[in-house]
């Protein structure tokens, strides 16, 4: 399609409903913002992409980054929100209490309220911390913005408080998180030996669960798509049941085509 203004310079963001991404970058391709890309064009949505971090990871690499500097970071965010009319934002790994404050500063002074889905990582899955001291907390404040969040049982336990060994746990971080803010949360149940049961809670009460099947390999990135699709979706105007529900079938598939 030629442009409409006369240039020769087409853009999609015209004519597709464009989802901001902040996350970090990873090298090999498997995880970050690469796949949050991919779920995102997968779902039918444009891209607008921001950098939080550069990472060093790999085979034999545990993690170690750099983050973009603040000041550069919060030009992005204006120039983006203020432009291009994102209609829901997927937050993967910040890194740093700074970048946090932000998007939280951003988010503050957007008048109207979107999806914003928070992906909230802590390591990396070649080992090492994709985070630094102060994070948690920025992190937690974040709760009233948030509209879900999708941690995995470590991730739920490190910004709970609490160790996780069993349902009753489980619900009592649950409810932790809800007295930060957080609404609604999916639990992702894959990093619990046997079967893999995903929950989302909203106000406290489980109103959605999966089982999945346990494959014998791991695809990197999971936990990324499946918050990026989820963020699509609810931009296409999903209900959040409706576009988990979407997310989870995303990845599932995912796992079934690498067999
Ligand atoms: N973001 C970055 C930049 C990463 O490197 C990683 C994991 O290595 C993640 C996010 C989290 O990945 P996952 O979706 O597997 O939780």
């Amino acid at each position: 399609m030629k442009p409409k203004d006369g240039s020769n310079f087409r853009q999609d963001i015209v004519t597709k409903t464009n989802v901001l991404i902040l996350a970090g970058l990873d090298p090999t391709g498997g995880a970050g913002l690469v796949a949050d890309i991919q779920a995102l064009t997968d779902a039918g949505v444009h891209p607008l992409p921001l950098l939080s971090a550069n990472t060093l990871q790999g085979p034999g690499t545990p993690a170690e980054f750099q983050v973009v500097h603040s000041h550069f970071l919060h030009r992005q965010l204006s120039l983006v929100i203020n432009n291009l009319a994102p209609a829901a934002i997927k937050v993967g790994m910040m890194g740093t209490a700074e970048t946090a404050q932000i998007l939280i500063d951003a988010m503050n002074q957007k008048s109207d309220k979107i999806p914003l889905i928070l992906d909230p990582v802590r390591s990396a899955s070649s080992g090492g911390d994709l985070t630094r001291k102060g994070i948690r907390d920025a992190l937690i404040m974040m709760g009233p913005q948030v509209t879900l969040i999708t941690p995995n049982l470590p991730e739920l336990s490190w910004l709970s408080g609490i160790k996780i060994t069993s349902d009753n746990d489980l619900q009592r971080a649950v409810e932790k998180l809800g007295s930060f803010g957080f609404n609604s949360v999916l639990v992702k149940g894959g990093h619990n030996a046997g079967t893999p049961v995903d929950r989302l809670y909203v106000e406290g009460q489980k109103i959605w669960q999966r089982q999945g099947e346990r494959y014998g390999y791991t695809i990197r990135g999971t936990g990324c798509r499946l918050a990026s699709f989820i963020a699509a979706r609810m931009a296409l105007g999903d209900t959040l049941p409706a576009a988990v529900d979407a997310g989870y079938e995303y990845v599932q598939e995912l796992f079934v085509m690498g067999e």
